[in-house]
């Protein structure tokens, strides 16, 4: 008997005959034996459609009460899915965040799970229950329900798996696992049998959404075995995370994989002396507002001032600009504070990167020849990302793609 979480997807829930498929699949992991816990997203589209609503009647919500309306799309999926394993004859019981007690700090809408109260899932599942449980929510200290980000549910899964010593978290998609890149984008990208932790960290930071980075991250800590599989499909093994790394040999890719990320927005201080304590003054009252900072470049111009140039999430522009002019621009005596939203960062991502040179001349070889102006570089041991004008990205992906050779390695 093992203990198995199993995480759904928007796609996998968006309506009654596809709940009903999930509780034959929960059904059959039962007659093996196994104990189940589910973890359901909204029905797909639903949380936009909530956002929306939220933003009808105050444009930029607060966040509080925007967290109290995204997660109602959880507890109906949690509620129907447990309805469908009841009408398979199956125990079932729903758990809200606060009913689990899912734990978080107070940061609205990118809350972190501090702590999950297993008591009272170990004890339904010891009595023969399955636990359908809400991802994407929690509930903090003061008893506010939080969400976790965009795609959180996914560290809902992870997170419930690390809790309970799960055997396994298998993440069920609308595709049979992780490929080379989005095959949304690409179509001839290829599914990977298996890929490296680090690698998958790596691509779900620069943007992969096929998992929630911070998924990956408890999945690392905790040394969770994850999966992500196809819900439409009885048979495959999807793409298993692994731990081990192989040796390294003349066979493996270099590159494993392409991750592309339209979220972010560019912010250019422009003009601004150069002398200590210039960067910390500029992003000092932005991580003071919570915002989170992603590439950062800084050139001196011949005439001893400098361009300060960061990234943020697109949501977050437009308060990172207001605080840059009233709180920074006169202070540090900047000519301009300027945003621009119309960018994307595509990155290539490999572990056989580490042994390899010219990767990074080999890819900006490849988009000057598209082209391609690149805006921003940024590189790990394992990565190369650039920013480049939002428009190019689809091609920029496919050009690389087929450049490393991605599509039949
Ligand atoms: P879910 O609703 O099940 O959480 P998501 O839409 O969040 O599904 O994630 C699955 C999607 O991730 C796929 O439909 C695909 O378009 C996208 N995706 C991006 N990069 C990749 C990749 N490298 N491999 C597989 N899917 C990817
Ligand atoms: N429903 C949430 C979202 O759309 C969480 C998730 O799907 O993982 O982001
Ligand atoms: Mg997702």
């Amino acid at each position: 008997m093992a203990l198995i979480v199993q995480k759904y997807g928007g796609t996998s829930v968006a309506n009654p005959e596809r709940i009903r498929n999930v509780a034959r699949r929960v059904a059959r992991y039962k007659a093996m034996g196994h104990q189940v816990v589910v973890v359901v997203s909204a029905m797909s589209g639903e949380t936009n459609r909530l956002i929306s609503l939220a933003k009808e009647i105050m444009p930029d919500p607060d966040p509080r009460e925007l967290d109290v309306m995204v997660s109602t799309g959880e507890q109906v999926t949690i509620g129907m899915t447990a309805l469908a394993l009841m009408e398979l004859g199956i125990k079932a019981k729903s758990y809200t965040g606060t009913q689990v007690k899912i734990l978080t700090d107070d940061a609205f809408s990118k809350a972190r799970i501090l702590d999950i109260d297993q008591h009272n899932l170990k004890k339904d599942l010891d009595d023969g229950y399955v636990c359908v449980v809400a991802g994407f929510q929690g509930v903090d200290a003061n008893g506010n329900i939080t969400t976790l980000g965009r795609g959180g549910s996914d560290t809902t899964g992870v997170a419930l798996a690390a809790a309970l010593k799960a055997d396994e978290c298998q993440i069920y998609t609308d595709v049979d696992g992780v490929y080379t890149t989005d095959p949304r984008v690409v179509p001839e990208a290829r599914r990977l049998d298996k890929i490296t932790f680090e690698e998958m960290l790596e691509l779900a930071s620069q943007g992969s959404k096929v998992l929630q980075i911070r998924s990956v991250e408890f999945a690392g800590k905790y040394k969770v075995k994850l999966r992500v599989l196809s819900s439409f499909e009885e048979e495959g093994d999807g793409t298993l995370i692994t731990f081990e790394e192989n040796e390294e040999n003349m066979e493996d890719p270099i590159i494993s994989g392409i991750a592309f990320n339209r979220d972010e927005a560019k912010i250019t201080v422009a003009g601004v002396p150069d002398k200590p304590g210039i960067a910390y003054q500029i992003l000092g009252p932005v991580a003071d507002a919570n915002i989170d900072v992603d590439m950062i470049i800084q050139n001196v111009g011949a005439d001893g001032t400098t361009d300060f140039t960061f990234t943020v999430h697109k949501n977050e522009m437009n308060k990172a600009l207001t605080i840059l002019r009233d709180k920074v621009q006169g202070h540090i005596q900047a000519r301009e504070v300027t945003g621009d939203d119309k960018i994307a960062k595509v990155s290539v991502v490999g572990v056989g990167m580490r042994s390899h040179v010219g990767i990074a001349s080999q890819m900006f070889r490849t988009l000057a020849e598209e082209g391609i102006n690149i805006q921003m570089i940024s590189t790990s041991e394992i990565k190369i990302a650039v920013v480049i004008e939002e428009k190019y990205m689809e091609l920029a992906v496919r050009v690389l793609h087929k450049a490393f050779g991605l599509e039949n390695a």
